[in-house]
């Protein structure tokens, strides 16, 4: 299949899965998902389902991402925080939409690599911390919208601390290992509003910065 059939073919797949907010199919369509893999992925790199990355951490299913992406609703003013920036593939699509992302990742190798991709794609408003994102990122909070695409038992609580109000958090919740509910959060005055979006399977956020040998 040629680039621009497959290129056809992928959003194709994505809007009758659900993903049909042009600005966010128009994000999708200027990220080159091949280079977020390494090695014999690259050539899945345009089929709709998750793959292996390094550190035995998985990139989303491009479905999954332009859903998340989409519930997010963000515009050319939020300010957007990820946990668990993996490929960087989710904070790419997030830097083309939002004014400024912020993309948290427990390994340093992940984080590096990703830095690296951002600089390569000329995508300069997005930074990327080696950190535990359970905790959030205090000192550059609040934030307009937050995604957490690793999966927590509940939203975490410091997270929803450092949303600002009227924002939107999206979010996998329940067992880590098992299926999960993708929630939509959103901070009125009044409280917090819960949308269910539907079933996903995301690696489990992971409390601390990880101790990996080969860094
Ligand atoms: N958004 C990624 C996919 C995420 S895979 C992409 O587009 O490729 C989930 C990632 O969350 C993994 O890389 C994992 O290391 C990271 N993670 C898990 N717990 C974390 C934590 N507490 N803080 C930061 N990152 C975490």
């Amino acid at each position: 299949m040629d680039p621009f059939e497959r290129q056809m073919q992928f959003v194709f797949t994505l809007r009758s899965r659900g993903v049909t907010n042009a600005e966010v199919l128009k994000a999708m369509e200027a990220t080159p998902r091949e280079r977020f893999l390494e090695g014999i992925f690259q050539d899945r790199a345009y089929e709709d389902t998750p793959l292996p990355i390094s550190c035995g951490q998985t990139i989303s299913q491009p479905t999954v991402v332009g859903l998340m992406t989409q519930a997010l609703e963000i515009t050319r003013r939020c300010k957007v925080l990820e946990i668990g920036t993996g490929s960087g593939y989710q904070a790419a699509i997030l830097a083309r939409l939002a004014r400024r992302v912020y993309t948290v990742e427990r390994h340093r190798r992940l984080a590096r690599r990703a830095r690296e991709l951002f600089l390569d794609l000329g995508l300069h408003n997005v930074t990327v911390v080696h950190g535990d994102g359970s905790l959030g990122l205090p000192e550059q909070a609040p934030f307009d919208r937050i995604i957490v695409t690793a999966a927590a038992e509940d939203a975490p609580g410091t997270l929803i601390e450092q949303l600002r109000e009227n924002g939107i958090m999206v979010l996998p919740v329940g067992q880590s290992h098992s299926v999960q509910q993708l929630i939509k959060v959103v901070k009125t005055a009044q409280g917090l509003e819960y949308t269910e979006l539907g079933a996903v399977r995301f690696v489990p956020l992971v409390e601390g910065v990880a101790q990996d040998v080969l860094d």
